[in-house]
């Protein structure tokens, strides 16, 4: 028996308060929330009431959990895999590609034999899709339209699709659970850091193909053997044979990782599309059990599947997809919680997140930070198309750390690598700069030392403003209301200091003059 944990309940509670009105439901919840339990746990009500389940899924890895967590239930679902002889069980869980296939030749047999009972898979009263930011390809959309009066439930962490087009053709309400930086704040997953070295993409021009950037071409920068030998240097200083997931662009990049790797004297194994199942799941498995320190992948995001040692990412790729960047990054999240806690109690979890795995550490070697912010960011999900690159781009404002040239945001204070301290040494800098300007005024306008000194502190001040014109009027206008005298060289000498050109402190003058009238003349 599976007790769902309170914010799994609230979801499970929004999910069927929608489908009061839509047959078709997205249920967002983010990577590692316990997705699987919760339809297992909907399945099995379903199943007391006598109604039929289909649960589809994309990846074999994942359809084994999902009938995993199901048994634990007590429930014996049947299997649509290929090659396997098709049960019918009223909870049925089926690969999408097999059920698709299944279910033509379904087609065709009845269009034959003209025989309406004759069905390979039996017309569920429920369908619940995994992965379903998948569905708008071409097999899952056949499928879910096959069973078009059927209702429907998607479960996934990211909403869209992984080219950024919308869900919306086939689902109509979008529930959102708890998001990702509530899970990491009550210790249900560990908490993400995420860093930036140097990124050998930040300079390059990289092609956009089919709406992301080209993986040949970042492929041929990121494997080149100073690159490829930096990532094994950090993979050593941050993890140090601890489990990473490593993303890479292309087959003949991971393969130049690994042998970087083995160089180093680790023992990664490679994962990729191309390899059979078995090959892939010997790959995992050696992963889970510590056999292999790196799981070095092409295009496998590893969505769903449940590996808690996994201790951070090096993102070698970089990619405009929101949807993929989330994914990719959230791997290492998967908590590890120490046994002997009741993780019902906040102040328990805490304890035994912090005994197992507090954090999990995203080595962004491509920059993706700068284009898609962090991974707790509260994000604005909808499932209606987005246009083509319509997706504002975020720029945010980064900052260089001069002594380890790591990338961090521009308000960061200390580098949380090696310690340099950003404040300090710009309040320095200011107050250089300060002495610098002041002298500079001094022998300009032949201003007091007093007057200079002011003059500066403003000046520098209202350089930080995007409108410093704008910042230096509101000043001038101040100093007339307190009828200060001498405006004409405190003119001059905002003018100097803000690297006005010689015209202008006329046309503020002028401009000033209009305005106050003979008054500026007293003043000047
Ligand atoms: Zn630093």
């Amino acid at each position: 028996m599976i007790k769902l944990r309170n914010y799994q309940e609230d979801l499970k509670q929004l999910i069927r308060q929608a489908l009061k009105k839509s047959r078709s439901v997205i249920a967002c919840a983010p990577t590692r929330s316990g997705k699987t339990v919760i339809f297992a746990d909907i399945a099995q009500k379903m199943q007391a009431a006598g109604k039929k389940v289909l649960v589809l899924t994309h990846r074999s890895e994942i359809l084994e959990q999902i009938i995993k967590a199901l048994s634990e239930l007590n429930i014996s679902a049947g299997q649509i895999v290929s090659g396997k002889f098709i049960t019918k069980n009223q909870i049925m869980v089926g690969m999408i590609q097999t059920v698709h296939n299944k279910l033509k030749k379904q087609d065709k047999l009845k269009e034959k034999f003209r025989f309406k009972k004759f069905d390979i898979i039996e017309k569920p009263d429920l369908i619940i899709g995994d992965e379903i930011h998948h569905a708008t390809s071409k097999t899952w959309k056949e499928v879910l339209l096959y069973f078009g009066d059927v209702p429907r439930i998607g479960f996934t962490a990211t909403p869209e699709r992984l080219d950024g087009s919308g869900l919306c053709e086939l689902f109509q309400i979008l529930v959102i659970g708890r998001n990702t930086k509530w899970m990491v704040d009550h210790h249900w997953l560990s908490e993400p850091v995420h860093l930036c070295p140097p990124s050998p993409l930040d300079k390059a021009t990289l092609k956009i193909k089919m709406g992301d950037y080209d993986k040949k071409s970042q492929s041929e920068i990121m494997k080149k053997h100073i690159v490829c030998a930096d990532v094994v240097k950090s993979y050593r200083q941050f993890f140090d044979g601890a489990p990473v997931i490593v993303f890479c662009c292309t087959i003949e990049h991971a393969e130049q990782m690994v042998i970087s790797y083995q160089k180093d004297g680790w023992n990664p194994v490679i994962i990729h599309g191309k390899l059979t199942s078995k090959q892939r799941n010997d790959a995992m498995e050696g992963f889970k059990n510590g056999t292999y320190n790196q799981l070095v992948s092409v295009d496998l995001i590893g969505e769903g599947i449940d590996v808690p040692v996994c201790s951070g990412v090096q993102l070698l790729r970089k990619t405009q997809s929101l949807s993929l960047y989330l994914q990719m990054s959230a791997r290492g999240l998967t908590p590890v919680h120490a046994p002997g806690y009741d993780l019902e109690n906040d102040a328990q979890r805490k304890q035994a997140l912090m005994e197992g795995k507090p954090k999990s550490i995203i080595l962004d070697h491509a920059g993706n930070y700068w284009i898609h912010g962090s991974i707790t960011k509260v994000r604005d999900w909808s499932i209606n198309h987005k246009k083509r690159n319509s997706r504002k781009v975020i720029t945010i404002k980064k900052i260089t750390c001069p002594k380890c040239k790591f990338d961090w945001e521009a308000d960061i204070q200390k580098c949380l690598h090696c310690g340099y301290d950003f404040k300090t040494a710009h309040k320095q800098r200011k107050e250089f700069q300060m002495h610098e300007l002041k002298d500079k005024l001094i022998n300009v306008n032949e201003i007091e030392q007093v007057e200079a000194e002011s003059l500066s502190k403003i000046i520098l001040r209202i350089k930080d403003y995007k409108n410093s014109k704008n910042a230096m009027f509101a000043i001038l206008h101040q100093k007339i209301k307190d009828n200060e005298g001498g405006l004409q060289r405190k003119i001059d000498a905002m003018c100097n200091g803000l690297g006005y050109k010689e015209g202008y402190k006329h046309r503020v003058w002028s401009h000033l003059r209009e305005q106050y009238g003979d008054r500026m003349d007293r003043l000047a």
